[in-house]
């Protein structure tokens, strides 16, 4: 079973380290050898050897409407027909600020770059330009990409392979980054009254996706709202994650709160490397040219990969989208909770959008304490009872899992058929 897969794992370790080119893509954590695929097609993927898998993994996110949609891969190929890259302006770049701006009120002004973990560092950068602060408040399991700062305490890989906080990264370069825990709201409050004319920003996840998948309080949003207002800092919302992915207004239109600045990655990207920030005019002016805050790309704004994001979010924000989705992810989640209930495990399961939570422990986690209690050596068994029946999880008990406009009922049933054994195989121990 899967004997190429294996046999090109086997190669690439030689040439590149870990022979994966993004860590939580090795199977460390659930063990065994990553599966390597040839093509994907709506809701399923073909691995090298012929196998084919029901994909709840969408690369980490993006591919909110399926594999090699049409009307995505259209648009990617008329892009590039035109042209790879200008370095110039484009009326594409225009379109997708213009649909991003539409989309979040609090967005007054964006700016694209190429990935995710750009648009949160060229963010933070400019929360500490424009405040002329420099603590920068972040949260225990979230991530925000890997840039020096902030992987500190941080979720995803990181955590996943056990270092959270990640050697290379000088003392002094996270000094000023103070970790709380999620849903914490007093501690939010203690480090506003002692810190609160430092601090810049707090960037938060709106839902957790980076330790599984952890819903905020309502309580908790509104406390980082009025602390930051109160002491003059910005409040960020990193959407990479749940950015036109639990929603047309993304989180912080499900939730109401109004953020400074917002970051956006994946499904703006529509499987292409594009990212964003944006956000208050007044903050947004202090940025290169207009203002001193640095921050540039050579492909950002990049017309192959904003074309694939538009066609994406054309197909997104159109009326009904989320009300069909939401439904489909949610039925996705119930009948799974309902299968290891009848097999006696041990579960409980979350969702929003297309975007949901496993959790091998009886309640839904509130804190990053709780995830750390859900059972990983079950969720483990169960990965790779479903990888053998063609389900592809994320190969991880701290990641979320998504859902596209591609998955039908009948990918469900299949998954379900396949998850009845699984729970079998997690409860036979
Ligand atoms: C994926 C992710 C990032 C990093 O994005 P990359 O494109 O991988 O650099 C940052 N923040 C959140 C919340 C994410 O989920």
């Amino acid at each position: 079973m899967r004997d190429r897969s294996r046999a090109l794992f086997e190669r690439s370790k030689a040439l590149i380290p870990g022979g994966v080119n993004s860590p939580v893509r090795a199977f460390g954590s659930v063990g065994g050898t990553p599966v390597f695929f040839r093509e994907g097609r709506g809701a399923r993927l073909v691995d090298v050897d012929g196998r084919e898998y029901i994909d709840y993994v969408g690369s980490w996110g993006p591919l909110i409407l399926g594999h090699a949609e049409p009307g995505v891969v259209a648009a990617v190929q008329a892009a590039a027909a035109r042209g790879l890259s200008f370095g110039a302006p484009t009326e594409l770049e225009l379109e997708m600020a213009e649909v991003l701006t539409g989309a979040l009120p609090s967005m007054e002004q964006v700016r694209l770059v190429s990935s995710g973990t750009e648009a949160v560092m060229s963010a933070l950068r400019l929360a500490r330009g424009f405040t002329g602060r420099s603590l920068l408040v972040k949260f225990e399991g979230c991530y925000h990409g890997h840039s020096d700062f902030l992987l500190v305490k941080a979720g995803s890989g990181a955590l996943t392979f056990g270092h959270p906080t990640s050697a290379g990264v000088p003392p002094e370069l996270v000094a000023k980054t103070l970790v709380l825990p999620y849903n914490d709201s007093a501690a939010v409050e203690e480090t506003f009254r002692l810190h609160g004319a430092d601090i810049a920003g707090v960037v938060l996840e709106p839902i957790a996706g980076n330790m599984n998948f952890v819903r905020p309080t309502p309580e908790f949003l509104r406390v980082l709202r009025d602390q930051c207002t109160r002491h003059g800092a910005l409040l960020v919302f990193d959407e990479v994650m749940t950015g036109f992915r639990v929603g047309a207004k993304c989180a912080q239109g499900l939730f109401g709160i109004t953020p400074d600045l917002t970051t956006l990655g994946k499904v703006i990207g529509g499987g292409m490397p594009v990212g964003a920030f944006g956000g208050r005019r007044d903050v947004m002016a202090k940025l290169a040219p207009l203002g001193p805050v640095y921050q540039a790309g050579t492909l950002s704004g990049n017309p192959v990969s904003v074309s694939a994001g538009l066609a994406t979010l054309k197909r997104v924000l159109e009326p009904g989208f989320f009300e069909r989705l939401g439904t489909a992810t949610r039925s996705l989640v119930a009948g799974l909770v309902r299968e290891a209930v009848a097999a006696g495990v041990a579960f409980s399961g979350d969702s929003e959008g297309g975007m949901f939570g496993l959790y091998f422990r009886a309640t839904r986690p509130g804190t990053f304490a709780e995830v750390m209690q859900s059972d990983r050596e079950a969720f483990n068994r169960f990965f790779h009872a479903m990888l053998d029946q063609g389900v592809y999880l994320a190969p991880s008990a701290y990641e979320a899992g998504f859902v596209s406009s591609a998955h039908a009922p009948a990918d469900f049933e299949a998954t379900f058929a396949a998850a009845r054994k699984a729970f079998a195989v997690v409860r036979g121990g």
